[in-house]
């Protein structure tokens, strides 16, 4: 019996709860490819997973983890051989499928893409879902037509992990960036990482009207519910925002104003079952138009062991940036 250390998430008689435990390998769900897990990361849907705080774990018992990167360990799957380094993000995997918050993952070999060659493990969890779907806002914007010549992009969540990557990636590409934050401690953090100017959270959270001035030329919302509603008002003619995110709520209380005065386009981002050819593209850019010092800036790593602590921080908005997850420490 071959056993590995991991989180496991259980639901029963006796509640919800979240524990490090030694788990049996025969336990792993089915998949053609076994991967020996190096580093996972924190995600805010890892934090809703760990501490029970959103319907986001639909199986149990259930490892989470969105992300994981390691070693192919065994394959039956024809694109990845044994010792292969290769990275994982979504696919439904910390929800339905067991994740990447434990030293082993038997995973689908169509989910894998190859750890890009920029990239140390420690850097590509330090992107993690939240760095690869801050890329995929970035591509919408440029798909459609949104330069830096075109104006400010406003950023809201900006301290958080979609945010700070977002951030970090508009600045290097010449973008006006303006963030929006709760976190006033965190603004000289924030304005490391490249914003010309951090706005109060506060400005964005209540009922706005269905128009306001226009300001924005594009946006990066991960925030949702009256923030988006109040992005949207306040974004320029033909400007096109991408909402990614609830982390303020799930409604989206908005009129139609925006989108048939100013033709405002309203892009929706989803990482979890992003094809596999879009997945590489953001990988390809990310591994081009992001500053590694910022990216140090951005994460910091931690043990297995202090996951399940610091995901209940997360949730509550203490956390900066990117948390990387050392499986085997
Ligand atoms: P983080 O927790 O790292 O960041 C979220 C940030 O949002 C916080 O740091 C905070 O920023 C801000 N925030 C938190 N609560 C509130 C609130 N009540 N009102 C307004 N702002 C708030 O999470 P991630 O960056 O990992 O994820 C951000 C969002 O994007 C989440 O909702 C997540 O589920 C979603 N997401 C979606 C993906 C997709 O595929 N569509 C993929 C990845 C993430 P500050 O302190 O600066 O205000």
């Amino acid at each position: 019996m071959t056993m590995f250390k991991g989180i496991l998430i259980e639901k029963d008689e006796a509640g919800y709860r979240a524990g490090i435990q030694e788990i049996d390998e025969g336990q792993l769900p089915d998949g053609d490819v076994t991967v020996r897990v190096s580093h996972s990361t924190l995600n805010y849907k890892d934090g809703l997973a760990i501490t029970g705080r959103g319907p986001v774990v639909r199986r149990f018992p259930m490892v989470p983890g969105i992300d994981l990167v390691g070693t192919v360990e065994a394959s039956t799957h024809p694109d990845c051989r044994v010792g292969d380094a290769v990275l994982l993000n979504g696919w439904g995997v910390g929800e339905v499928h067991w994740g990447g918050l434990a030293q082993k993952a038997r995973l689908k070999g169509d989910w894998l893409v190859p750890l890009p060659a920029q990239f140390s493990p420690q850097q590509a969890m330090a992107i993690g879902t939240a760095g690869y779907t801050a890329m995929l806002c970035v591509l919408a914007l440029e798909r459609h037509g949104v330069t830096p010549a075109h104006g400010e992009i406003l950023v809201t969540g900006a301290a958080g992990g979609v945010g700070s990557v977002a951030t970090a990636v508009l600045a290097k590409l010449g973008y006006t960036v303006v963030a929006v934050s709760g976190r006033p401690e965190e603004a000289d953090y924030i304005k490391r990482l490249g914003v010309s100017e951090v706005l109060d959270r506060a400005e964005f959270s209540a009922p706005g009207k269905p128009l306001a001035k226009e300001r924005w030329a594009g946006a990066v919302d991960v925030v949702g519910s009256h923030t988006l509603a109040n992005v949207c008002a306040s974004t320029k003619y033909r400007g096109v925002v991408t909402a990614c995110g609830l982390a303020g709520g799930m409604d989206f209380p908005a009129t139609v104003a925006p989108f048939i005065l100013r033709g405002v386009t309203l892009a929706g981002i989803d990482s979890v079952m992003c094809p596999r050819a879009d997945r590489l593209d953001a990988w390809r850019r990310l591994g081009t138009d992001l500053d590694m010092a910022k990216l140090e800036l951005i994460s910091h790593e931690i043990a297995l062991g202090e996951a399940i602590p610091t995901a209940a921080k997360l949730i509550d908005g203490e956390i900066r940036g990117r948390v990387i997850v050392d499986v085997n420490r």
